[in-house]
Order: structure tokens, then sequence, then C-alpha cells
């Protein structure tokens, strides 16, 4: 896609700190990091979302997270590591070519707001009725 700047960096038209590649991923520091070692998988391939995204590509990224993990563990001795992934501006995608955080954090770190909230208990008949839809739409 002509316009995306995830594209563009797979292409090397714009430049970007590369960690990983290889025919089917690209891995790059995101330059807003929110934790040191901050860095998202993408499919070279352009697709906007979950939706959108090959099998293969989106196994390809998953398995490059876990490795991903391994060196991140090693060099950052980081206590955790979230996967983060928003699909649509409802949920605060802003660049829509598909992309898989990977946010290592310290045990000593305030822990990651998207990670943290309050468990309050839901209504049991409205969790059953919305996983029931859900079940329904997978034909289960
Ligand atoms: P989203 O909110 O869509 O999940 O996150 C997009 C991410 O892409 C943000 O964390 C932002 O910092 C990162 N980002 C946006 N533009 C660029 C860029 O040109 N280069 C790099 N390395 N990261 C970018
Ligand atoms: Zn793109």
């Amino acid at each position: 896609m002509d316009d995306c700047i995830f594209c563009k960096i797979v292409k090397g038209e714009v430049p970007s700190f590369k960690v990983y590649e290889d025919d089917r991923v690209y891995a790059f520091a995101d330059i807003n990091p929110i934790s040191e070692g901050h860095t998202l998988i993408i499919p070279k391939a352009h697709a906007e979302n979950l939706g959108e995204i090959s099998d293969e590509d989106l196994v390809a990224i998953h398995r490059v997270s876990k490795k991903m993990y391994h060196a991140m563990q090693k060099t950052l001795g980081a206590g955790g590591i979230a996967l983060v992934q928003a699909n649509g501006r409802a949920v605060n995608q802003v660049v829509m070519h598909y992309h898989l955080h990977l946010i290592p954090r310290k045990d000593s770190q305030p822990r990651l707001a998207a990670t943290q909230w309050d468990l309050v208990p839901g209504d049991m008949d409205t969790i059953k009725a919305v996983s029931a839809k859900i079940a329904a739409a997978l034909g289960h």
C-alpha cells in the first residue's frame, strides 16, 4: 500500500531499527517506546487487521514473537512481556497495518495499564447470552 507507513518501513523507504526479518515478517523498534525494548512485529504483506491477515502470516508472526520473548528475557531481564494487538479505531489502532506489540516490563516498573483492570463480577445472564452469540457465530 503506497501511503502506509509500515509498508514504507518494509520497503526501506522509511528508516527503522530492524530487530528481525524473514520472508514473511519484519520486526523493528517502536519509536515511541512505552518500555525499553518495545518492539513491533508486522507482516511484510499489507493487511489492516486480524480479519485481513493470512493464516500463514499470523502463524509466522507468533512464531517470531516466541523467539523474541526468549531474546528479550535474556538481554533485558524483563519480569514480564505483554503482547498487545489492536484492531480498529475503537481500541486505538492508529497505524492501519497489522502489528503485534511486544512490551517488556521489569518487576520494578508500574504495571502496564492495558494489562491491569479491576475485577468486577459481571451479570451472569448477560455473559451467558453474549458468549452463546459468539459461539453460534463460530458454529458451536
Ligand atoms: P497502535 O496504536 O496502532 O497499536 O500503535 C502504532 C504504533 O506504531 C505506536 O506505538 C507508534 O509509536 C508506532 N509508530 C508509528 N509510526 C511509526 C514509525 O514511523 N516508526 C516506528 N518505528 N514506529 C511507529
Ligand atoms: Zn501497510
